[in-house]
Parts: structure tokens; C-alpha cells; sequence
């Protein structure tokens, strides 16, 4: 009897490694070679981020390769940000667990801080939404793309907070990376559609014999219940632990389809749709905009008729509003309430356009309706990473194009992206349609709201990319 007991456990053998399992033990045996790119990161970061905003502005026939400031702004905002989110979609987080310098701050600061308990302020869920929309608008009136001292601002301001974070939570966690990062809403959403997660088996992890390693997770992720790539960093420290987690190829999306009921968060939908989606967009497109043209010119003879000259002033500091007058470049009070007012009615329009649409959806399958479409929403993850992609590298071109290079191909690939991206999103909603049981008549109601949400995604890059 006891014999038989023992069994299953004797007789447990590991699945035989695969390359992906070679990789993820790889980031585990290798955490010091590790540390030393994260510095070698942090010290380039803190050179570019800082240096350039002390230095003159950049003269019109400046180069990247012959000016710092250039140089250090094609790296933030025309490699970085734009590969950044590219590679959280085919590799999950890896860039938080291996790169990212405020993350490895963070975390070091944490570890010679006071090492208190995360705070339940900290919790709260809606933060990666208020601090998205925030850092994106506040981005956009200080002008954070062109000039080197708001970068210096907003960049370097949020590593200060990162520290500090660090400093008074936790003991070597990251504290902040996952609760207050303004980009970490952004990035757990994108984690969610990598072809690649360290997958954990609890079966496995049950039966194994092997001994348990120590596992020092920094983002605090109750590993034992992972499903998803949302919140793991990719650092590798949990790879192999009890034989029961690899890091695996997953159909890409898969994630989305097998989401439970408890894992639906509606704060994450409305990230996604208000703004990843909505406010991203106002944010890209506010510059190009003819209707933004128009609205400002009516709003200013208005005023003028009225003799508030005090809101045609250029008089707000460069902290608030963009205020460059050797560049002959300053915003008018006028300029902030108008730039936060397109962001915002364009985070209402298109979120609000979405939304409705996701609800008629969800409205025309079995159950609640509500958290249909919440689940729908989800499905929304791969076009509104591609906008943003689209968003960010349209300013990669902007720079390279002042260098002399041209992308005759740039119309096509960008169509094809966006194609790309409202197919994938349509098959994720075939796939989760499908998984709700839903009767082909039920099938052909909502397919159609779905379409018209994944459409209100594409019509402002269309009209931005190739209207304007
Ligand atoms: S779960 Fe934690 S320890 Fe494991 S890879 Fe992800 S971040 Fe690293």
C-alpha cells in the first residue's frame, strides 16, 4: 500500500528541457551578468537623461550622431519607447526584469531602505490608469519628445519616485514597478498577448521532489498561482523551481481567450480602451490635427473679441507649458487648455465609441453582459499596442527623415500593421466568443459590435497617417 502511495512521486520525471527552457534557466544562473547590464543601462540612462538638459538647445541643422541632445533624444523616444513596447509583445516583460534602469533602481534602493510592508494605498487598482493619463498628457505640455529639460522632468522624475518608493517599501522589491509605474498598466496588458511566459505547472509543482531553490521575485508576483505574463518580469529567478516552471511557447493571445471571470479587471479595460487607446491617440495626434487648428483659432477670436488677452500669454514657466523662446517655440495658456482638451475629448470619443460598441457586443451573448464585454475588451490588446507602436515610431521616422533617410515603404508597413493588428484582435474575439458556448446566431450578432469597436480603433490612425 504504501508502496503504491510512493509511487506517483518516485516516477515523476521533468519534461525534457527545450531551447526556451535553456533560455529561462539561463537568466536564472547568469543574475550577476545580469546586474552588470542593468548598471551599464542605469549609468547610459542617467548620462542621457541628465547631461543634455544642461546643455544649449540643439542648433536647426543638428545631427544625431554630432549632437548629444539629438543623440540622447532619438534613443528615448525613437528606439526606446517605440522597441520597448514592440518587445514586451513578442517577449512579455523582459524588459523590466533584464533593462529597465528605473526598475534596477528601485529594487537596489529597496534593499538598504526601511523595508516597510506596501502600503494599501498602494493597492489600489485604478493607479496605472491615473498615472498613464497623467504622465501622457503632462508629456505633451512640456513638449517631453522635444525638449531635453522635460524629459529630464518627466523621465527623471519618475526615477526619483522610483527611488524613493524603493527607499520606504519592501526589501529588494519593486514596489514601484508594480503599483505605480505609469507605464506598468500599459505593459502587463502587452505581456498578455507574448508567444512566450514562464509557464508554472501546479501539478508538477505538487508532485515534485526536487528541492525548492529560494526565489527572490522583485515584483512580488504569488508565483504558485501565475497564469498569466501580466505581472512577471522575466528576470528567470523562479525558472525550474520544483521542476514545475519553464519558460514555454504559447499560442500568442491564448492568454486573452482563457481569461477567468476573477481575472477580468475592469480598470485594465479601462486603460486599454480610454487610454492606451483613446488618450495615446489624442496625444499623437493633437499636432497634426486640422481640427485642433480650427478649434484653436475660433476659441482664440473668441477671446480676443472679449479681451482676455491673458490667455494668449506665454508666460507659464517650461515646467507647465512648453516655453522655448529661443526655438521660438512657447505655448500660450490657450495651447495647455486646448492640448488637455483634444487629449480628453479624444479619450471620450474613441474610448467612448469602443466601449458602447463592446457593450452591444457583450449585450448579445449568454450571461452578464457587462463582464462579456469586459472579457471582449481584452481582445482590444493587440491594435492598441500597434497604435501605440505606430504612434511612438512615427516619430522615429520624423527624426530619421531630418537625417537624410527615406522610407518609401513607410505608407505600406504601416497598413500592414494596423491590418495585423485588427485581425488578431477579431480572431482573439472569435476566440473568445467561442469560448462562452455562444449559439452561431448569437455568434453573428456580436461579431459586427466588435468589428465596429476594433474599427474605432484604426479611423484616427488612418485619418492621422494618411488623411492629414
Ligand atoms: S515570476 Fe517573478 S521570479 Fe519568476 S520570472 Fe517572473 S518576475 Fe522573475
Amino acid at each position: 500500500m504504501q508502496q503504491r502511495l510512493i509511487q506517483p512521486l518516485s516516477t515523476f520525471v521533468a519534461p525534457p528541457p527545450t531551447l526556451l527552457f535553456r533560455v529561462g534557466e539561463l537568466l536564472r544562473r547568469h543574475r550577476n551578468a545580469i546586474i552588470v547590464l542593468q548598471w551599464v543601462v542605469v549609468i547610459a540612462y542617467l548620462a542621457l537623461v541628465s547631461i543634455p538638459a544642461f546643455m544649449p538647445l540643439p542648433p536647426a541643422d543638428g545631427r544625431i550622431l554630432h549632437d548629444l541632445t539629438l543623440f540622447a533624444q532619438f534613443v528615448f523616444w525613437g528606439i526606446w519607447w517605440p522597441f520597448v513596447i514592440l518587445s514586451i509583445m513578442l517577449m512579455g516583460r523582459v524588459w523590466c526584469g533584464v533593462l529597465c534602469p528605473e526598475g534596477a533602481l528601485s529594487e537596489f534602493a529597496s534593499r538598504f531602505g526601511l523595508g516597510h510592508p506596501v502600503p494599501r494605498w498602494m493597492k489600489w487598482g485604478g493607479w496605472p490608469f491615473v498615472a498613464f493619463l497623467a504622465t501622457t498628457v503632462y508629456g505633451q505640455l512640456v513638449s517631453v519628445y522635444e525638449y531635453a529639460a522635460a524629459a529630464l522632468l518627466v523621465l527623471g522624475g519618475s526615477t526619483v519616485a522610483a527611488i524613493a518608493i524603493g527607499l520606504m517599501y519592501g526589501r529588494g522589491k519593486r514596489a514601484w514597478c508594480r503599483h505605480l509605474c505609469p507605464v506598468n498598466g500599459v505593459f502587463g496588458l502587452l505581456a498578455r498577448i507574448a508567444p512566450v511566459h514562464f509557464k508554472v505547472d501546479r501539478d508538477t509543482w505538487r508532485n515534485s521532489t526536487a528541492a525548492p531553490h529560494p526565489i527572490h521575485c522583485a515584483p512580488m508576483v504569488h508565483i504558485k498561482s501565475m497564469r498569466g505574463a501580466s505581472d512577471c518580469h522575466m528576470c528567470g529567478q523562479c525558472s525550474g523551481h520544483k521542476d514545475a516552471i519553464r519558460l514555454s511557447a504559447r499560442l500568442p493571445g491564448s492568454e486573452i481567450t482563457n481569461l477567468t471571470d476573477k481575472e477580468l479587471n475592469p480598470w485594465e479595460a479601462r486603460l486599454l480602451v480610454f487610454g492606451m487607446i483613446g488618450t495615446a491617440i489624442g496625444a499623437f495626434q493633437w499636432s497634426s490635427s486640422p481640427w485642433f487648428v480650427a478649434a484653436r483659432q475660433a476659441v482664440a477670436e473668441w477671446l480676443v473679441a472679449r479681451e482676455w488677452w491673458w490667455a494668449l500669454d506665454t508666460n507659464a514657466p517650461w515646467w507647465l507649458l512648453t516655453h522655448y523662446p529661443e526655438a521660438s517655440d512657447t505655448f500660450t495658456w490657450l495651447d495647455g487648455a486646448m492640448i488637455v482638451g483634444y487629449i480628453a475629448a479624444t479619450a471620450l470619443v474613441v474610448g467612448g465609441w469602443i466601449w458602447g460598441w463592446l457593450r452591444a457586443a457583450g449585450a448579445c451573448l449568454d450571461g452578464d453582459g457587462r463582464l462579456n464585454s469586459l472579457r471582449l475588451s481584452y481582445c482590444l490588446v493587440p491594435i492598441g499596442g500597434i497604435g501605440v507602436f505606430l504612434g511612438l515610431s512615427a516619430l522615429t521616422a520624423t527624426m530619421l527623415k531630418a537625417e537624410g533617410f527615406v522610407f518609401p515603404w513607410l505608407d505600406w508597413a504601416r497598413g500592414a500593421l494596423l491590418a495585423t493588428g485588427a485581425l488578431w484582435s477579431m480572431a482573439l474575439a472569435v476566440g473568445v466568443i467561442g469560448k462562452t458556448g455562444a449559439a452561431p446566431i448569437r455568434y453573428a450578432l456580436s461579431m459586427p459590435s466588435v468589428g465596429m469597436a476594433t474599427g474605432g480603433t484604426i479611423v484616427p490612425w488612418i485619418l492621422m497617417f494618411y488623411l492629414w
